[in-house]
Formats: C-alpha cells, sequence, structure tokens
C-alpha cells in the first residue's frame, strides 16, 4: 500500500464490476470508477442501458487521461447462471476482478395489508439474493487472488425501517447481515466486504416522493437536502481503495444525517 497515493490513483487499472450501472447511484458509482482509470464492468437489465453505461465509462475514463476499458453486460441479478455469467466474463475479459459493487435494486411499496406475496418475493430477490448470487460467483476469483472489495449498497432504511417498505427494508437489512457474514468469511482471504446505506437520493427511484414531497423530505435531513449520487459514489471508491484497506464489515451511512435525526 503506497499512501503517497490518492483514493483515485489507487483505483488506476483496477477490475470493477457494478450492477445497475445504467442509472441514478450506479451511474455516478461506474462513471467515478472510470474517472480514476478502473477498468469497468457495467451490468443492466437491458444490453442498451449496459452498453450506454459502458460507452459513457469509456468517455469519463478517456476525458480523465486514462485508457481504461469498459464493458457491457445485460443480465437480471436474481438470476444465478446471469449472475455467475456476468462475473466469469468480466474476469476473462479484464483478466481479474477486483470489486465488486452489488447496486441493483427495486421498490414495490405498499402498506403491510395490500403488499402482495410478489411484491415482497420479487424486492427481496432482486436486492437479496442478486447481491448473494453476485458476492458468491466473485468470492472464488478474489479469493484465489488473495484480495478483492465487496460493496453492497443497502439503505437506511435497513437500519431503521421504513412504514410503507416492509419488503425493501427487510432486503435492505438482509444485505447488512449478508456483509457482514461475508466479511468474517473473507477477511482471511484480504477481501474486504462493507455496506454502504444511502439515505435520500435524487434518482428515478425517488422520482415520485421527491415529486409529492420534496420539501417535507428536506425538512428531515439535518443537512437540508437531498442526496446527489456522485456523494454515494465517493463513499464507494473510498471503500475500494487502499486508504479503506483496514475497514470490513461496516455499515457507512451516507444520508445527510437522516438516520440520526
Ligand atoms: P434506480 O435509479 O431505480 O436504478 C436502479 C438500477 O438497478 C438500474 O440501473 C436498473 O437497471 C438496475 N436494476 C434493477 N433491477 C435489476 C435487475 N433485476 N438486474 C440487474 N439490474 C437491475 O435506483 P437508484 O436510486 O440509483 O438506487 C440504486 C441502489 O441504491 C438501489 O439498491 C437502491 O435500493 C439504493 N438506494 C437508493 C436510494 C435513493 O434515495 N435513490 C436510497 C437508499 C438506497 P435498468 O436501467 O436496466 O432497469
Amino acid at each position: 500500500m503506497n499512501l503517497e497515493n490518492s483514493v483515485t490513483s489507487d483505483l488506476l487499472h483496477k477490475n470493477v464490476l457494478i450492477t445497475g450501472a445504467s442509472r441514478g447511484i450506479g451511474r455516478a458509482i461506474a462513471l467515478e470508477f472510470a474517472r480514476c482509470g478502473a477498468n469497468v464492468a457495467c451490468v443492466a437489465t437491458t444490453e442498451e442501458g449496459a452498453r450506454k453505461a459502458a460507452d459513457d465509462c469509456l468517455a469519463a475514463a478517456s476525458a480523465a487521461g486514462h485508457d481504461a476499458k469498459a464493458l457491457a453486460l445485460a443480465a437480471d441479478v436474481s438470476d444465478s447462471a446471469a449472475a455467475n455469467r456476468v462475473v466469469d466474463e468480466t474476469v476473462s475479459r479484464f483478466g481479474g476482478l477486483d470489486v465488486l459493487v452489488n447496486n441493483a435494486g427495486i421498490t414495490r411499496d405498499n402498506v403491510l395489508p395490500r403488499l402482495t406475496d410478489d411484491d415482497f418475493d420479487r424486492v427481496l430477490s432482486v436486492n437479496l439474493r442478486g447481491s448473494f448470487l453476485l458476492c458468491r460467483a466473485a468470492a472464488r476469483p478474489m479469493m484465489k487472488a488473495r484480495r478483492g472489495r465487496i460493496i453492497n449498497v443497502s439503505s437506511i432504511v435497513g437500519v431503521t425501517g421504513n412504514a410503507g417498505q416492509t419488503n425493501y427494508a427487510a432486503s435492505k437489512a438482509g444485505l447488512i447481515g449478508l456483509t457482514k457474514s461475508i466479511a468474517k468469511e473473507l477477511a482471511s482471504r484480504n477481501v474486504t466486504a462493507n455496506v454502504v446505506a444511502p439515505g435520500f437520493v435524487e434518482t428515478d427511484m425517488t422520482a415520485a416522493v421527491r415529486e409529492k414531497a420534496a420539501d417535507e423530505m428536506k425538512s428531515r435531513i439535518p443537512l437540508g437536502r437531498i442526496g446527489r449520487p456522485e456523494e454515494i459514489a465517493y463513499a464507494v471508491t473510498f471503500l475500494a481503495s487502499d486508504r479503506a484497506a483496514y475497514i470490513t464489515g461496516q455499515v457507512l451511512l451516507v444520508d445527510g444525517g437522516l438516520a440520526g435525526a
């Protein structure tokens, strides 16, 4: 480890796989890694979304003066074969996998009496099972290399709970338990696993709530504003950098103070 380096230079030529890279927070994370000169594999549900994310990463890397690679991978993360395939393809095209960011996520909100079996199963399947599948697939090459970083994007509601989001909060709380267990299991192989838990961030996922109640939300956030996707990306790239080598099994809340308010 060379602490004369910056977070940015630590990530030069690192091989990174990011799910949900086509929009919102995942897109900001992918672009931030690309700006740092990392090779970025972008996963989204459609070829078109993944391709655009990869092209934008190449442009961001090039604008920052880096000759980095980018890969477009269309996959549903809740599909076991697809999860294995995206990890295998990243390893074979980049020559290894240093960082996995499980960011893909969905909501299907409803009050408990109206929440359907399908709403519960689908949210758990994408948010929790999908992250498990990718972690399991990534563990093998990381353990072999005796080096790796896993960063799982949860939510403050996984810590605090939230009325109307029973399924989503359960999936995000589950992700914390999953990550803490992986941290213990893989620490001896020099693989760290941490959670970044965003508060309320300006993306498609929050568009409807922001339209209805942006001022009310802002009034509940101690820093007085909604978060920007890049602000989550900075926490993720820090946890992927050499400066975070001694941090594992932690939950980093990036929420403008909301959970503690
Ligand atoms: P978003 O704008 O809705 O984007 C979701 C991303 O996940 C898209 O790239 C989407 O791909 C991808 N995705 C969804 N289902 C998928 C699947 N089955 N397989 C592969 N990819 C899939 O969401 P966001 O707000 O950026 O949220 C990103 C993460 O942060 C999520 O895990 C979310 O729970 C978490 N989070 C967000 C907030 C917030 O305030 N926004 C707060 C706390 C936590 P397509 O474009 O192909 O659909």
